[in-house]
């Protein structure tokens, strides 16, 4: 059953004092410092142990309210008496969770064998959402290294695609983001990313076209440097392909 929550349910004792939400007391502190805190940026740092779930009641009211001024009667469908609940937990811990958590745990090792043969991962399935009408974009991502000083395991390389893309995103830097993280773990001598892509507001809603995709690259370091070694990667990733329609 749904019920309208008391004020003091989404408040912890800060907001008590402050009479602020946990939303403006997250806010705050990423302003304080100066940080950027696009629909694309990890904020985990300035959530304190304990503010999620916190956040999550917050969040679950103003979806809450979205539903009252879509005029469905969530007191009475008990389709949607805890929609509002479900979409907060699903935003927060599931599909925008690249934002709220920090990056999964990834060892790296040191490159002792001196590997420098290139090599792919993929596909990689990706999932995310528009920044401009939060629906999805599904696709499949290919990474290629050279390997530099350090390397790291290959199933580490989804978990990493997995956090990046859990954001609502550009596709265009959603591979960028994903370069940069990658960069800093394994340091390599080479590094290339595609995805390729559907986008759910061109299927969906807008144009309705269901098979277009996008697809796009990143090429770092010997990849963009080094003619042959590029599409050497192209080469390894068309071998890898799936075929596979979003
Ligand atoms: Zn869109």
């Amino acid at each position: 059953m749904t019920s309208t929550l008391p004020n003091d349910n989404i408040k912890n004792f800060d907001e008590q004092i402050t009479n602020k939400l946990i939303s403006e007391i997250i806010r705050d502190r990423i302003k304080s410092k100066g940080t950027r805190f696009s629909a694309n940026d990890n904020i985990a740092e300035f959530i304190n142990p304990g503010e999620l779930e916190i956040l999550e009641r917050e969040v679950a009211s103003r979806i809450k309210d979205l539903l009252k001024s879509l005029i469905i009667d969530i007191d009475n469908d008990h389709n949607t008496q805890e929609t509002a609940e479900r979409v907060s937990k699903m935003y927060i811990n599931e599909v925008f969770k690249g934002r709220y958590y920090n990056q999964p745990k990834v060892t790296s090792f040191p490159n002792d064998k001196n590997l420098d043969e290139i090599y792919t991962v993929g596909p990689i399935t990706v999932r995310s959402a528009c920044s401009h009408h939060l629906v999805p974009i599904l696709g499949e991502c290919w990474i290629g290294i050279k390997p530099g000083n350090k390397v790291i395991g290959l199933s580490k390389f989804a978990r990493v695609a997995d956090w990046v893309f859990s954001r609502p995103h550009i596709q265009e830097e959603a591979v960028m983001i994903l370069a940069d993280e990658i960069e800093k773990l394994c340091e390599p001598k080479g590094l290339g990313i595609i995805v390729k892509a559907q986008h759910y507001c061109m299927k969906w809603r807008g144009v309705k076209e269901p098979n277009t995709s996008m697809i796009n690259s990143v090429v770092r370091g010997d990849f963009r440097h080094d003619l042959s070694l590029k599409q050497e990667f192209f080469e390894l990733v068309k071998q890898q392909s799936s075929n596979k329609n979003y």
